[in-house]
């Protein structure tokens, strides 16, 4: 007997698990309810024991490829939420080794900094030539002694006044020259790091 020729209705929603065909036997008309996987399977009736194959094949079939295609669709998701999640890894472990990469950097950069700071300073043209030590000190205490001895000796004649204003002149020379001293050093150590930090 072909079940497919039964009139049958088959309730609940298209995908939902809980399916019922509902048809009559077809020996003795009594109503029956299968649930919709048993489909195409042959039982005997409840009533009369007739043997019939259960109506709905069509509705199963619908109902396998529903299922199917809502499982290939969580399937689909999940997928996607994976290659998402793996992605966001990836982004944050490259943005993670940027940052440490530039950091190691900049402290190389600063270590290399340092070391040709620290072989600047022991560069010995960065020291007074030991024969020019104390020498502007001295120059400016000699300068300013003879400037003040002049000013207060103060001579009326003319000799005496030349030989004052010379003494003079060579007081304030003393003092450029002790300031030359010390500036001209100076310098030449503002130079050597100067150069030292740029030349690497
Ligand atoms: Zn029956």
């Amino acid at each position: 007997m072909n079940g497919d020729q039964i009139m049958y209705t088959v309730t609940g929603k298209p995908g939902s698990a809980k399916r019922i065909i509902q048809f009559p036997c077809p020996a003795c008309r009594t109503a029956i309810k299968s649930p919709l996987h048993e489909a195409g399977q042959k039982f005997p009736c409840p009533a009369c024991s007739v043997p019939f194959v259960t109506p709905g094949k069509p509705e199963l079939e619908q109902q396998k490829l529903a299922e199917d295609a809502e499982k290939e669709r969580q399937r689909r998701s999940q997928r996607e939420e994976e290659e998402k999640a793996m992605l966001d890894y990836e982004r944050k472990a490259t943005v993670q080794s940027l940052r440490s990469q530039a950091e190691s950097q900049q402290d190389a950069e600063s270590v290399r900094l340092a070391s040709v700071l620290s072989a600047a300073k022991n560069n010995p043209l960065m020291r007074t030539p030991s024969f020019l030590h104390g020498t502007p000190e001295l120059l400016i205490l000699v300068g300013i002694l003879i400037i003040i001895g002049t000013l207060f000796a103060g001579p009326h004649e003319v000799p005496e006044l030349l030989v004052c204003l010379m003494l003079q002149v060579a007081g304030w020379f003393m003092l450029v020259i002790a300031l030359l001293i010390k500036i001209g050093f100076g310098l030449r150590r503002i130079a050597i790091i100067l150069l030292a930090t740029a030349k690497n």
